[in-house]
């Protein structure tokens, strides 16, 4: 069965795509969280960071350079931008296909709640 974020690259489900290649898709967040709410994810579903095994180096590494780049390009860069990826239930994560969050247009703040 597919995960949500697989429905969404499939085009199953709705969504704002921002970036997509052969690795990873990039779309708004249903419930932003700051003014600039994208989630990054790579199309292989890997449940979550707890999961990603040796093989999955170069698609984590490329999914984190690709989160720089989409910050990039939707002007984050310059006042800045953070990433988080959710692990587990005390993580906060509520979709099993692992994600990276990119939020940014606000300060955040620190610790995160
Ligand atoms: P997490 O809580 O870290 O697992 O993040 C899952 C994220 O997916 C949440 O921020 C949700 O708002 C977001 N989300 C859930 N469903 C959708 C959807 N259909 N389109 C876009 N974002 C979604």
């Amino acid at each position: 069965m597919k995960t949500l974020f697989e429905k969404i690259a499939a085009r199953e489900i709705p969504a704002v795509i921002v970036y997509e290649d052969d690795f990873v898709i990039a779309f708004r967040d249903i419930n932003p969280q700051a003014p600039t709410h994208i989630v990054i994810v790579p199309k292989k579903p890997v449940p979550r960071m707890a999961e990603a095994e040796a093989e999955d180096q170069a698609l984590l590494g490329h999914l984190l350079l690709k989160a720089a780049a989409v910050a990039e390009e939707t002007g984050l860069a310059k006042t800045g931008y953070r990433l988080v990826i959710n692990n587990g239930p005390d993580g906060g994560e509520t979709v099993p296909h692992l994600h990276c969050h990119i939020l940014g247009g606000r300060h955040m703040q620190w610790p995160p709640g």
